[in-house]
């Protein structure tokens, strides 16, 4: 499940644009515009042509000429169009993206999760299927800014969204909850899974920092909290509660944990 991306036109897209709204422009122009004008004209002044006759005007060597300047009209007409309608569809896409993304990490933003998640429920609903989502949280990453300066935390965010983006389904789907607080939606899924997953992020993490800091540095780690559909919850706000019992156990176990909902936390905190 991926966020909504901006969608980049290719060159050949944009050519191919071009290439309608001139011949449609020129079209129009010529077999719209030009005998619209003239049945117009010669009605007022002698009232007994039909536009048919009017039409065929278009094809005499006389009015070819006349015609040709209209249909130039319609093609300077159709590529004003096609530049306006290309720059309102650019902005549409931007704002659509905008509404879905999160500015600082460029992953998707909490409405979308919302909305996303409710829609995966139904489906699990309907098709039977089980649904998990991941609730992670960096641990004390309020030192980690005190630290490094709030610009550092920002760059850590980016790099951690990267992180977990690698690991995770092209049929799950990363949003950023809030603060240092992330989801992850897993469809179709079971608890071990689930599980899994999250263990290979807290050791990912956990190896990002070891290798990445030097030796003083305050390290961060991660912590979750999981729940499933329909085990731990049958709406969004259950799940999304369980999960964040489960989360506040993980971190009330000595954080750099994992905990189910409902069990026991399961990870070894190794990082020192
Ligand atoms: P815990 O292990 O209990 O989660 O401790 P914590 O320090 O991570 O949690 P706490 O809720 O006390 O603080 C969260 C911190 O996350 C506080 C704030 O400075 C930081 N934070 C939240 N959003 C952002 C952000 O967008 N950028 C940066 N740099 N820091 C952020
Ligand atoms: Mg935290
Ligand atoms: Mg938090």
């Amino acid at each position: 499940m991926k966020c909504p991306q901006e969608n980049k036109k290719s060159i050949f897209n944009v050519l191919r644009g071009i290439v309608v709204h001139i011949f449609a422009g020129a079209i129009i122009g010529y077999f719209v515009l030009h005998p619209v004008s003239m049945y117009i004209i010669y009605d007022f002044e002698h009232r007994n042509m039909s536009f048919f006759q009017v039409l065929m005007m278009s094809f005499s060597r006389h009015h070819l000429m006349m015609a040709m300047y209209f249909a130039l009209l319609g093609i300077v007409f159709g590529v004003l169009y096609g530049i306006y309608s290309y720059r309102i569809t650019r902005l549409l896409d931007r704002v659509n993206t905008l509404a879905v993304t999160d500015s600082l990490t460029g992953v998707c933003n909490r409405r979308y999760f919302f909305e996303q998640l409710s829609i995966e429920l139904e489906r699990s609903r309907r098709y039977n299927h089980k649904t998990h989502i991941l609730m992670i949280d960096i641990d004390d990453f309020k030192d980690y800014n005190d630290q490094h300066g709030h610009q550092q935390g920002d760059r850590m965010l980016r790099e951690f969204a990267q992180q977990i983006k690698q690991q995770i389904r092209s049929t799950d789907m990363l949003a950023r909850y809030g603060g240092e607080e992330f989801v992850v939606i897993m469809p179709e899924s079971e608890t071990e899974q689930a599980v899994h997953l999250a263990e290979r992020l807290r050791i990912q993490i956990e190896t990002f920092m070891r290798t990445h800091s030097q030796s003083h540095e305050q390290l961060f780690t991660i912590s979750a909290g999981i729940a499933g559909f329909p085990d731990h919850g049958r709406d969004v706000d259950a799940l999304l509660r369980r999960a964040d019992i489960a989360l506040y156990n993980a971190k009330k176990a000595g954080k750099n944990t994992i905990c189910v909902s409902g069990q026991e936390p399961i990870s070894v905190a190794t990082i020192s």
